[in-house]
């Protein structure tokens, strides 16, 4: 049995058609059943949903044998313990410092807003910065217009939300794109069943990029 890690959403509409390619089907709709558990046409395969910040979490732990995360919630994530054989080229996007637009650069130590804690400190850390990092857990671009903070790290897509709200993306910290994870374990003791699986994967994100 292979068991798979997804979270609703980007990823997920964006990874079943991948999955098809491998004869993979939901026998449910994962957006619509409460099921968190969920069979695939493929009697040896089957799917977890789980919020996207805890599918590297499952999938190190050897509870799911590969899961598929974004490059920003593994950056966060951090760690080792993962094996990241290939990106599936999907739900794009930038992850991005952004700030009142037209603002002059805060004297003194900046305040940084942003549910990427450990992003953020590695970030200004590697220009020797001093910063304070304000965790939170949603709606960032609301912290500069308030003054909770300086400037905000999120993921950027068509920059529509910043400047909806009178912000502007300023520095690149990554480009950020979804990738296939593996336990270190199963990627040994169920080699040929994933090496087939990446195999198939690899192909469709190939199709799909020449179309
Ligand atoms: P935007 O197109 O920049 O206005 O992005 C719309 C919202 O979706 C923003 O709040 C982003 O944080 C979020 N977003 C955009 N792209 C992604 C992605 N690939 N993964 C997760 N969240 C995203």
């Amino acid at each position: 049995m292979l068991t798979i890690a997804l979270s609703k959403g980007r990823i997920l509409d964006d990874t079943l058609p991948l999955l098809e390619q491998a004869g993979i089907v939901p026998t449910e709709n994962p957006e619509k059943s409460r099921k968190l558990i969920i069979p695939t046409t493929r009697d040896d395969v089957r799917l977890l949903i789980v919020r996207a910040t805890d599918v590297p979490t499952y999938v190190e732990q050897g509870a799911a044998d590969l899961g598929v995360a974004g490059k920003d919630v593994l950056l966060e994530y951090g760690g080792q313990g993962l094996y990241e054989p290939l990106d599936l080229q999907i739900a794009k996007c930038k992850l991005m410092t952004a700030g009142v637009t037209g603002a002059p650069e805060p004297r003194g130590r900046l305040r940084v807003a942003t549910k990427f804690v450990n992003v953020a400190k590695r970030y200004y850390a590697e220009q020797g910065r001093q910063v304070e990092v304000i965790k939170l857990y949603g709606s960032m671009e609301l912290a500069p217009l308030v003054g909770l903070a300086d400037k905000i790290i999120d993921v950027v897509d068509t920059g529509n939300t910043l400047r909806a709200n009178g912000l502007e993306p300023q520095e690149l910290i990554a480009h950020i794109s979804s990738r296939l994870i593996v336990n270190r374990a199963s990627m040994k003791i169920k080699h040929a069943e994933i090496q087939a699986l990446l195999k198939v994967l690899e192909q469709a994100v190939n199709q799909r990029h020449c179309n």
